[in-house]
């Protein structure tokens, strides 16, 4: 991998608070620090590979020299170290903490420093609005930024995936409450129209995640835990069926990569469906562009990380 010069630079700055006289956990700061600004400027291998995989697949000219022009795209935000898209999100953090793992009071400063740190070095857009004033907060930070969801599992292992949640591939966005009645049909529906409707302004291909659950909050945030799942991967039972269904009926709408029509408009359709209540059928969609960018570092109980779908990074 080809390194910039700007993600060498010293990150003693972002180490500064969380982590003082540690130098195992400045490191794990300035190593997160690092893998953020290589998420940005890198598609994750899974999404890198199926837009190869589409290409390939496209029989409409145009539709294939725009899968080519967003390869061209990636191999120059490679080769020239800068981010991939002007659109650098809002950096969102899942954690998955193991409960014997023995670092977790650090770990919200870490990720945050790191933040600050990748939002200088990247550099990443300022996308950070105060909703009241308009006023950009001008750095990325601010209430609930970076957000960060937690998850105790067991082990003594660590993972945290970042998504840079970019505007356009967020607008499509939609949590609904339904009744039993209405259901599944009426769920289809609402995400089937929502992406006629909106898909275009979110840069197809699309990565759709879909939550089902009791109440509006959790479908909206196992949605957007689907929209982090692996491109290809598959749920079990009633989930997968309605992933395949999916995946074939938004396929059918001739969207295509850039909106311009074409044979295939989605990368892939994640489904996790939680139990509903009685009285209660809640589903919510997330979405995400040709240029979702997320990446996985995994830390063991020594802080060693691992980046799974982004094995090129060292
Ligand atoms: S939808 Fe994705 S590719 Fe399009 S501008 Fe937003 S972040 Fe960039």
């Amino acid at each position: 991998m080809k390194v910039a010069s700007n993600e060498k630079n010293n990150s003693g700055a972002a180490a500064k608070n969380c982590c003082e006289g540690t130098d195992k956990g400045r490191q794990t700061t300035f190593e997160l620090a690092r893998f953020l600004c290589h998420v940005a400027y890198h598609l994750p291998d899974d999404v890198k590979n199926r837009i190869v995989e589409m290409a390939g697949r496209e029989t409409n000219e145009a539709s294939k020299k725009t899968y080519l022009c967003m390869l061209e795209n990636l191999r120059l935000a490679h080769e020239l170290s800068r981010p991939l898209c002007q659109d650098t999100g809002i950096p969102t953090f899942y954690v998955k903490a193991g409960a014997d793992w023995p670092h977790l009071g650090i770990l919200k400063g870490v990720i945050e420093e790191a933040s600050a740190e990748a939002f200088a070095l990247a550099p990443l857009r300022p996308n950070a609005v105060d909703p009241f004033t308009n006023k950009n907060t001008g750095n990325n930070a601010g209430p609930c930024s970076p957000y960060i969801d937690w998850e105790i599992v067991p082990g003594d292992e660590a993972e945290i995936t970042v998504y840079l949640a970019g505007g356009g591939c967020s607008l499509p966005g939609f949590a609904a409450v339904l009744t039993p009645g209405e259901g599944i049909e009426k769920a289809k529906q609402l995400i089937i129209d929502k992406i006629l409707e909106k898909g275009v302004n979110a840069c197809p291909p699309l990565i759709i995640g879909v939550g089902i659950g009791a109440s509006a909050d959790v479908a909206a945030k196992l949605s957007k835990k689907a929209l982090l799942r692996l491109v290809g991967s598959s749920s079990q039972g009633g989930a997968a069926e309605l992933e395949k269904e999916l995946f074939e009926a938004l396929n059918r709408l001739g969207i295509g990569p850039g909106g311009i029509g074409g044979t295939e408009s989605v990368l892939g359709v994640n489904v996790i469906a939680g139990v509903r209540h009685p009285a209660t059928f809640a589903v919510a969609l997330s979405t995400g562009c040709w240029g979702t960018r997320r990446g996985t570092v995994r830390l063991d109980r020594d802080l060693n990380m691992t980046f799974p779908d982004h094995k090129e990074f060292s």
